[in-house]
C-alpha cells in the first residue's frame, strides 16, 4: 500500500507519522512544495510554537473553533489536547503550560517540535521529498495519479494537507473531485481605526474587556490592547475569528462596542457611582478611578464625554453620569481595515466539512482521498487551537487511510 501525503506541514507530518505507525507495512511518502518541511511550525508562536491548549475536555476544546466546532467535537473523542501532550512528552519533548493555558515546548523553541517530527519520520522510514509542488491529482481505477513539477507519482491513498491557501488555484483542483469549497477569508487580525483618537493611548491594556460588532451577537473577551493603529489583544483577535466572514462581507468597515468592564451592566455601575458618592464624594474624578482600567484610559473616557476631570464625584449627575456609564460599558469605535497579527493568521473557509467523515477524515465523495489541517473549513482562535486541529485531523487521517476500502 502506498500512502502519499501532499504538504509537509503540521497536519502532513502528523498524518504521515500516524499512517506509518498504524500501517507499518505501507510505503508512506510526504511531497512538500518548498525546500523545507514544517515552515509554519518554525515561525509559529513567535518562534516558540504554541503546540496546544490545556483545555482537556473535548467539548470545551471544540468551543474554540469558529468553524469546525461540531466536526471537531467528534474528532477530539479520538485525539484531544491531552493526547497531544502525551504524544510529544512520550517522544522526549518536554512541554510547559502557561497561566493562560497555552502550551509551548519547555525549550521555548519551535525547532524542538521540528526535530522531533524529522527524527520520528526517519526512524519509521517515511519517505520525505521537498521541492515537489503537486499540480494535479487524478483518481484512477486503482488509486491516484499525482503530477508534480518534478514528474508523476502513483498512490493507493492520498492525504491532502496543503494548508489554508486563500490565493491558490489548489482549491479548484480539489473542486474537480466534486468537493465544495467554502470561500476562504482571513481570520485572526487586529482592527485599524484611523479616525479614532484613542490611538494616542497606544500601549494601554485593559485586562478584562468585552467587544462586539454593532448589530451582531458575536463577542471577543479578554485583554484588549490599544495600538498605534487601533486595537489588538486577545479580545480583538477572538472577535476577528468569530466574525471573520461577517467582517469580510463588510470589507472590514464596521462599528464595534467595547465594554471596558467586561460583563458589567448599567445598574451595577449606577449603584457603584452612588456608593462612591457616599464614601468618596469629595474626591475629584481625576483622583479617584474606581474601575479596573488604567488611569490614562479613565482620563480619556472623561474627556471623550466632555466631563472636566476636576469635577467632584458628588457633583457627577444627570446627563454626564449617564454618558460616562454608557461609555464604560458600550463605547463605540469605527473600524476601517485590518492588520495581520504578527504575521500570524489562519484561513477561514476551505473544503466543506459536510463532505468529510469526521471519524476518518475521508472524503465522502472520493474513496481513498483524505484531508487534514487548515485545507478544510476549520479554524480556531489563538492559543494553540489551530495546531491542535492539525494534529487531531492528521492523526485520524493517518489512522484510517491504510484500511482497505
Ligand atoms: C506566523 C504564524 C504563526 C502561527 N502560530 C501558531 C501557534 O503558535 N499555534 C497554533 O496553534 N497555530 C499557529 N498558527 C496557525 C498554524 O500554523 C496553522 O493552522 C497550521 O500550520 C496548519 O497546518 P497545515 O499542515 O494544515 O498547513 P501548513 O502548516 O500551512 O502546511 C501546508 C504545507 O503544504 C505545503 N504545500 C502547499 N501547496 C503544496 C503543493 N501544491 N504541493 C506540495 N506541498 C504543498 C506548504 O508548503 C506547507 O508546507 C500560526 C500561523 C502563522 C502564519
Amino acid at each position: 500500500m502506498k500512502i502519499t501525503i501532499i504538504g509537509g506541514g503540521a497536519a502532513g507530518f502528523f498524518a504521515a507519522l500516524s499512517a506509518k505507525t498504524h500501517f507499518p507495512d505501507a510505503h508512506v511518502c510526504i511531497l512538500e512544495k518548498t525546500s523545507k518541511f514544517l515552515g509554519k511550525v518554525k515561525i509559529s508562536g513567535g518562534g516558540r510554537c504554541n503546540v496546544t491548549n490545556a483545555t482537556f475536555n473535548s467539548r470545551l476544546l471544540s468551543e474554540n473553533y469558529p468553524r469546525g466546532e461540531k466536526f471537531l467535537r467528534k474528532a477530539f473523542e479520538s485525539f484531544n489536547a491531552q493526547d497531544t501532550v502525551n504524544w510529544f512528552e512520550s517522544r522526549g519533548v518536554a512541554l510547559k503550560t502557561y497561566p493562560d493555558n497555552c502550551i509551548f515546548p519547555l525549550s521555548n523553541e519551535s525547532q524542538s517540535i521540528i526535530d522531533c517530527f524529522l527524527l520520528e519520520a526517519r526512524k519509521l522510514g517515511i519517505e520525505l521529498q521537498t521541492g515537489q509542488s503537486v499540480e494535479i491529482i487524478r483518481k484512477t481505477a486503482n488509486g491516484f495519479e499525482i503530477e508534480t513539477n518534478q514528474g508523476k507519482h502513483t498512490a493507493d491513498k492520498v492525504i491532502i494537507t496543503v494548508g489554508g491557501q486563500p490565493k491558490s488555484t489548489w482549491f479548484s483542483a480539489i473542486e474537480t473531485f466534486g468537493h465544495t469549497i467554502i470561500p476562504p477569508v482571513p481570520s485572526l487580525f487586529t482592527f485599524n481605526m484611523p479616525k479614532e483618537p484613542i490611538k494616542a493611548l497606544m500601549g494601554v491594556v485593559v485586562e478584562h474587556a468585552r467587544v462586539r460588532i454593532e448589530g451582531q451577537k458575536l463577542v471577543g473577551v479578554g485583554p484588549l490592547l490599544v495600538t498605534h493603529w487601533g486595537m489588538s489583544g486577545p479580545a480583538i483577535l477572538q472577535l476577528s475569528a468569530w466574525g471573520a466572514r461577517i467582517l469580510a462581507e463588510k470589507a472590514y468597515t464596521c462599528s464595534i462596542l467595547v465594554n471596558w468592564l467586561d460583563e458589567a451592566k448599567e445598574d451595577a455601575i449606577r449603584q457603584e457611582f452612588a456608593q462612591i458618592q457616599k464614601t468618596n464624594g469629595a474626591k475629584m474624578l481625576q483622583n479617584h478611578n474606581p474601575f479596573p482600567i488604567p488611569h490614562r484610559l479613565w482620563m480619556y473616557l472623561l474627556e471623550k464625554n466632555g466631563i472636566k476631570p476636576d469635577v467632584r464625584w458628588i457633583d457627577l449627575a444627570g446627563k454626564n453620569a449617564n454618558k460616562l456609564i454608557n461609555t464604560l460599558i458600550n463605547d463605540r469605535y469605527e473600524v476601517q481595515g485590518k492588520t495581520t497579527f504578527k504575521e500570524e493568521f489562519v484561513t477561514a473557509g476551505g473544503i466543506d466539512l459536510a463532505e468529510i467523515y469526521p471519524q476518518t477524515m475521508q472524503s465522502k465523495l472520493i474513496p481513498g482521498l483524505y484531508f487534514a489541517g487548515e485545507v478544510m473549513d476549520i479554524d480556531g482562535i489563538t492559543g494553540g487551537f489551530n495546531f491542535q486541529a492539525a494534529w487531531t485531523t492528521g492523526y485520524l487521517a493517518g489512522k484510517s487511510c491504510g484500511k482497505e476500502a
